[in-house]
């Protein structure tokens, strides 16, 4: 089932939460809403679930109107962060509850009650736990439940709002697969609230990047990732190394350091150059079109890389730069702090505002 949203604006007091937000999310997607804390995520998640009315717009499900439908009447799941399920109750018992938000007239018997329990309960892979409290489960066992209570009403929308935040990193990587092969299986249409960027990247279609109650941008990972269209969205996806000099000609210069462009910017005068830590590759001796010197500042392992910490030498960032080296690098150059090298960038990822 498609989301539409147009125009959406809603305020607390004089605090305008979202600002004319415009959306379309296509049958079947599983999308993210990426931001920072306090830039409408969740305001944004509950008027499309109907928890929240817009001061303003219109919200349309597969083109139909909407916005002035009852949270019942609007047939969406949702999960929130804190899972939220009742102690009282056995795991069965909890799943079970998730038909009582359906409307009295539509809600099944006791049998087929029974019946989509046992269903759901094998569709999380939870089966063996029916008869469990809440306290006896771990946090991805009662985050999976309470999926399967907001599935229980076999929603065509499936709301999420932070759905992993509580969980360990492991368990959070290992929920965020299972949740996409599920979507994939059953095909609903899924929007999720993450502030976690690598998050949003794995597991979304469409990534909705919000800032201060607008969308800054709206794209696939990939394209997201690679062609930014602001300096917040490049900064929010990951660390950024910043070169910000004067031109001359096609030579961008500050201080000691400058990079040839690749090309000639018209009328611009000064520019930064924007490159992530794999954009960037340091050697010990500079090159023809760049010079770049650095510092070894900090040298951290991490997984399958090592990232340097590098500040610049003769010119200056306002923050430390970073690059990433392979391990085999690592052992053959065995850098230390205080070493000197040069940052080669890679002029195909040059991403520059004039
Ligand atoms: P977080 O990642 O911290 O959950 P968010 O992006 O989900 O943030 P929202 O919870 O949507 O942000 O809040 C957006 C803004 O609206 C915040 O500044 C918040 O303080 C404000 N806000 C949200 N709900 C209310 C409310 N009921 N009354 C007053 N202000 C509110």
């Amino acid at each position: 089932m498609s989301i539409t949203l147009e125009q959406i604006n809603k305020s607390f007091g004089a605090f305008r939460a979202l600002d004319d937000i415009s959306l379309a999310i296509g049958d079947g997607q599983l999308v993210g809403l990426l931001g920072p804390s306090g830039s409408g995520k969740t305001t944004l998640l509950r008027i499309i679930a109907g928890l929240e009315s817009a001061d303003r717009g219109r919200i349309l499900f597969q083109g139909e109107d909407v916005t002035g439908l009852h949270v019942r009447e609007r047939r969406v799941g949702f999960v929130f962060q804190h899972y939220a399920l009742f102690r009282h109750m056995t795991v069965a018992e909890n799943i079970a509850f998730g038909l009582d938000v359906l409307p009295r007239k539509s809600r099944p018997v006791a049998g087929e009650i029974r019946r989509r329990v046992g269903e759901l309960l094998e569709m999380v892979q939870l089966s063996h736990l029916a008869g469990r409290y809440p306290s006896q489960l771990s946090g991805g066992q009662k985050q999976r439940i309470a999926l399967a209570r907001a599935l229980a009403m076999q929603p065509q929308i499936l709301l999420l709002d932070e759905p992993f935040g509580a969980l360990d990193a492991r368990v959070r990587k290992d929920l965020r697969r299972w949740l996409r092969n599920l979507h994939d299986e059953l095909h609903f249409t899924s929007v999720f609230v993450t502030h976690d960027q690598e998050e949003a990247l794995e597991l979304s279609d469409q990534v909705v990047v919000m800032s201060a109650g607008r969308i800054e941008q709206v794209d696939q990972p990939q394209a997201l990732y690679a062609r930014p269209d602001s300096r917040f969205v490049f900064d929010f996806l990951g660390h950024v190394n910043v070169f910000d000099g004067t031109l001359d000609g096609r030579l961008l210069q500050q201080g000691e350091a400058w990079i040839r462009l690749p090309e000639n910017r018209e009328g611009a005068s000064s520019v930064q150059v924007y490159l992530r830590p794999h954009e960037v590759r340091l050697q010990l001796q500079p090159v023809a079109h760049a010079h770049l010197p650095l510092q070894v500042e900090a040298i951290n392992l991490i997984g399958a890389e090592v990232r340097l910490e590098l500040r610049p030498c003769g010119w200056e960032a306002a923050q430390l730069w970073e690059i990433g080296i392979t391990h085999a690098e690592f052992n053959a150059w065995q850098p230390r702090r205080g070493d000197r090298c040069f940052a080669v960038p890679d002029v195909g990822h040059l991403f520059g505002a004039g």
